[in-house]
Order: C-alpha cells, then sequence, then structure tokens
C-alpha cells in the first residue's frame, strides 16, 4: 500500500495537550536477554535521537528504490502491535505529508515515501515470526521475508518513546531490529500521534532541537528542573563524587547523565555525540516538532505551566540582541517549515 500516497487525502486535526510522556532518545542500555536468535543489542546497538546526523555523514537518508523514492519500509512487530498502532502510525505519516504538502513529486520537492512490509501473499507482514516477547525484546526475525534494515515499529510499555536515528547502511551493519521505534501504548491516542510524528524525525536523521551546539544562545536549560535530578545527584553523591562534579557531569556529560539514568541526559548539547557537527544551517527552531515544549521532564509540570523557573526548558526573551527575559515554549504537534526544509535536503526528488 502506498501510504503517502493514500493518506495525503486525509485531513487530520491534532490538538495540543499537556504530554503524559516525552519522546526520549535511544541512548540508553536497555537490559534485555540476547540469547534469543535477534535482539536489538545483538545488531548495531541503539543510537539516540537529537538536531540531525546526516550532515556529518555518521548516518545515511535511506536507500533509493527504483523509482527513485526514499522508502521507510516499516514492519509492525506482530499482530497486536499492529492492531493497536497501524491507525496512529499512519496518522503521524500524514501530518509529515501534510506538512510536506503532499507525495514525493517535483512540487513537493522530496522523494520521502513510507511502505508496510508485505509477503508473498501480498499481505502485510510482521517483524517477527509470531514468538516477539514486548517485555523481553525478544523474538525471530522473519527472514526472508522481511528485510533486515526494516524499521521495527513496537510497543514498550514503561519507557518513554525512542527510535534509533537515520539509517545504518549494509555495508556498515546488515543485522535486523538494527532501525527500531519503540512506543509507549498511550501514542495511540489520537491527541498522542504528533509523539509518533517526532519519532520519525529520528528515523529520518533528526535529532532534538535543544540539543543544538549553539542552543544556549536561543534556550535557557534549568537542570536541576529535570525530573530524577535529585535522585542522581544523591546516587553519585554517595559514590563519593563531590556534588559540584555531579551537577556538571549530570548537566553536561551525556554518558554520566545516562549511566544514572538522568532524564536531562537528552537536553545535553551535542547529545552523546560531543563535537558531532548537528546543528543544521538554518539556525534555530522554535516551530520544530524535534524541540520539547517547557513542561516536558520536569519535576512537576503544572508548577512548570505556572513558574517558568521551574521549567527544564525556556526560550530566551531578546530585545536589540540582549536578553530581556524568557517565554514558554509550547508543544508543536505538526513538523515545521524547517523541519520540511530538512527532507527536502537530505531526500530531494529525484534522488
Ligand atoms: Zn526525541
Amino acid at each position: 500500500m502506498e501510504l503517502f500516497n493514500l493518506l495525503f487525502a486525509l485531513l487530520s486535526s491534532i490538538p495540543s495537550i499537556l504530554a503524559l510522556s516525552f519522546p526520549s532518545n535511544a541512548a540508553d542500555s536497555p537490559s534485555f536477554n540476547t540469547h534469543d536468535p535477534v535482539s536489538i543489542l545483538d545488531a548495531y546497538g541503539p543510537s539516540p535521537g537529537y538536531a540531525d546526523w546526516l550532515q556529518s555523514g555518521i548516518r545515511e537518508p535511506g536507500p533509493l528504490d527504483h523509482k527513485k523514492r526514499r522508502v521507510v519500509r516499516y514492519c509492525f512487530a506482530d499482530q497486536e502491535t499492529r492492531d493497536k498502532l497501524k491507525c496512529a502510525f499512519e496518522n503521524a505519516i500524514t501530518l509529515w505529508s501534510d506538512a510536506l504538502g503532499g507525495p514525493s513529486n517535483p512540487k513537493t520537492g522530496h522523494s520521502l515515501f513510507f511502505k508496510e512490509v508485505k509477503g508473498p501473499d501480498g499481505q502485510h507482514a510482521f517483524c517477527f515470526k509470531g514468538n516477539y516477547d514486548a517485555k523481553k525484546k525478544e523474538g525471530a526475525w522473519n527472514n526472508g521475508v522481511v528485510a533486515p534494515d526494516t524499521l521495527v515499529v513496537a510497543i514498550v510499555p514503561d519507557q518513554p518513546p525512542r527510535s534509533t536515528t537515520g539509517y545504518i547502511p549494509s555495508e556498515e551493519s546488515d543485522k535486523p531490529w538494527r532501525h527500531f521505534m519503540e512506543l509507549p501504548p498511550d501514542v495511540q491516542r489520537s491527541d498522542r500521534n504528533h509523539i509518533i510524528a517526532h519519532e520519525i524525525g529520528h528515523v529520518l536523521g533528526m535529532v532534538h532541537e535543544h540539543s543544538r551546539n549553539d542552543r544556549d544562545d536561543f534556550v535557557e536549560y534549568h537542570c536541576s528542573m529535570v525530573k530524577g535530578f535529585r535522585p542522581a545527584m544523591l546516587k553519585a553523591i554517595a559514590n563519593n563524587i563531590p556534588p559540584e562534579e555531579a551537577k556538571r557531569k549530570l548537566c553536561e556529560d551525556f554518558k554520566f547523565a545516562a549511566e544514572y539514568g538522568f532524564a536531562g541526559r537528552d537536553f545535553i548539547k551535542g547529545g552523546n555525540r560531543p563535537g558531532l557537527l548537528i546543528d543544521g544551517d538554518s539556525g534555530f527552531d522554535f516551530e520544530s516538532i524535534m524541540l520539547y515544549p517547557s513542561f516536558a521532564f520536569s519535576v512537576d509540570e503544572h508548577k512548570c505551566m505556572e513558574d517558568r523557573r521551574l521549567c527544564p526548558l525556556v526560550k530566551i526573551k531578546k530585545k536589540d540582541g540582549q536578553k530581556v527575559g524568557t517565554e514558554f515554549i509550547g508543544e508543536n504537534t505538526v513538523p515545521s517549515r524547517e523541519d520540511c526544509d530538512f527532507v527536502r535536503k537530505y531526500y530531494p526528488f529525484g534522488g
């Protein structure tokens, strides 16, 4: 089924509401068994999402098909996952399609195309052979039917959404399950489908806007207002790390923050690749679907709504180039013009 063509005709209305959970990146090393025929860690290893990883060349936009389209080929983990996520996933594709002005053609200027994998019988095929275990993240790959580079779409409860960033070519790894999107059950709700659109941004190669190396000119980051800061500090101090050093590392060192299970890792400049060129050339984009709203991962969302000083992330308000205050950052629920420029740059029409 050619989703982009089909879905372009659909209109979607996605109201913005407070998030129950917010997209994270995939830099964590989840604890699951690797003795099964396939597991994520057996493959390339989880990769974080943040501005973009394509400009540096560490990830690619994905291969061209014979029609010169960049196809994002995806499968659902199993029947249960498909039953729950198909509609929401297609709605998220529609959000991108609508923002881009339609399917791949000379006018819209992009070559992006989404396609669910089909089996020899012409019916949709699942990523795994009926033995997928969401909790253990285990399953036997549907070999011979599903290509190893297919994006696995799965429901994983009790964790924020997360996805791999960009395309890993087969020369680098040809293992299955190396491209994945893990989603919590609540993204099925129509008012949460934009969370999947954010994750699609990661799959296309985008990283979090607030991870840009120049972000301090545009946003204020209040590290101690991120959920889990205090427990992480106490844990680090208990490990004989001086408080000043613990704070600095939790707020600035991705590896350290990840080791302590601190959600602040998703706000660190450069993400888990310090020094890597990730800043797009279009400048900081407050409309990007890859930017967290002010309340994301806050200790107390309601208090943050009332007092910006209690929010993890706020916009810097400037007049004549000078800072004059801060502003609340709302939740972006559709890809921005510059998000679409990213797609047109790396997924241009005609290849
Ligand atoms: Zn994200």
